[in-house]
């Protein structure tokens, strides 16, 4: 079976949409659509309808253009069972564990809860993509709206125990910034310098830094490093447990 095609459309201010194909069947599905725009103009340039709108969470910056893609398409709407209150005309609601299809892919829901109270992600092994909405960024994680600093934890590591060549399509382009904050903690990890060197190139040219792998973030991003020794001596915290230096990590990041 041959991977899916992912395409990267930007939109909002710094949103990512994905846009998936099975080149072999023509099925397309979109990820997060933040508004239906860049999602219509995509799928009219490659001539192609949609079956699928997956959300990972109730924001709006994620569900937007639901609505009016599902009108147009006639797509179906998958999204977290427990957000089925917050996303209005879901069709299908998942879980830790459950399967979806897109043409001959199938990926698993990952529950992730954190940024939201029913945060998902889909993991598509096939293709080695994984879709982390807000809660895993390159070099950051997401906010804690809805969840304490162990539940956020418990979530990226289950995204960390993917294979490492796990590509990483996350929602938002905040990556230079991540990177400026990523050096505060550890000004001396050789290869999150030389990473924030190439982010600050790839931007310059205004490129996505997207994707990223799960073994680039494993080795440079401070969120998936709370439980690294030196990370806790850099911080001042030397032997705290492992979820009081990742809550430090959070507030300072939302400090910054
Ligand atoms: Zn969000
Ligand atoms: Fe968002």
């Amino acid at each position: 079976m041959a991977a899916l095609e992912i395409d990267i459309l930007p939109a909002l201010s710094d949103n990512y949409i994905y846009l998936l194909r099975d080149v072999e069947n023509g099925t397309a599905a979109v990820v997060d659509p933040s508004t239906a725009e860049p999602v219509i103009a995509a799928l009219e340039e490659r001539g192609l309808g949609l079956g699928l709108i997956l959300n990972t969470h109730h924001h709006h910056d994620h569900i937007g253009g639901n609505a009016a893609l599902k009108a147009r398409y006639g797509a179906t709407i998958i999204g977290p069972r427990s957000e089925i209150s917050r996303i209005p005309a879901l069709d299908r609601t998942v879980g830790q564990g459950d399967q979806v299809s897109v043409g001959g892919e199938t990926a698993a829901v990952i529950e992730t809860p954190g940024h939201t109270s029913g945060h998902i992600a889909f993991w598509f092994p096939t293709s080695k993509a994984l879709f982390c909405g807000d809660t895993l960024f390159a070099l950051g994680c997401g906010r804690l709206f809805e969840g304490t600093p162990a539940e956020m934890w418990a979530s990226l590591l289950k995204l960390r125990d993917l294979p490492d060549d796990t590509r990483i399509y996350c929602g938002h382009e905040y990556t230079q910034s991540n990177a400026r904050f990523a050096l505060t903690v550890e000004p001396d990890n050789a290869a999150l310098a030389e990473r924030a060197e190439r982010i600050d190139a790839t931007r310059a040219q205004g490129l996505p830094t997207i994707p990223s792998t799960i073994g680039e973030e494993k080795a440079t991003n401070p969120f998936l490093r709370a439980d690294v020794e030196s990370l806790k001596r850099g911080i001042g915290m030397p032997g705290c447990s492992t979820v009081t230096a990742f809550a430090e990590l959070r507030g300072r990041k939302d400090r910054f």
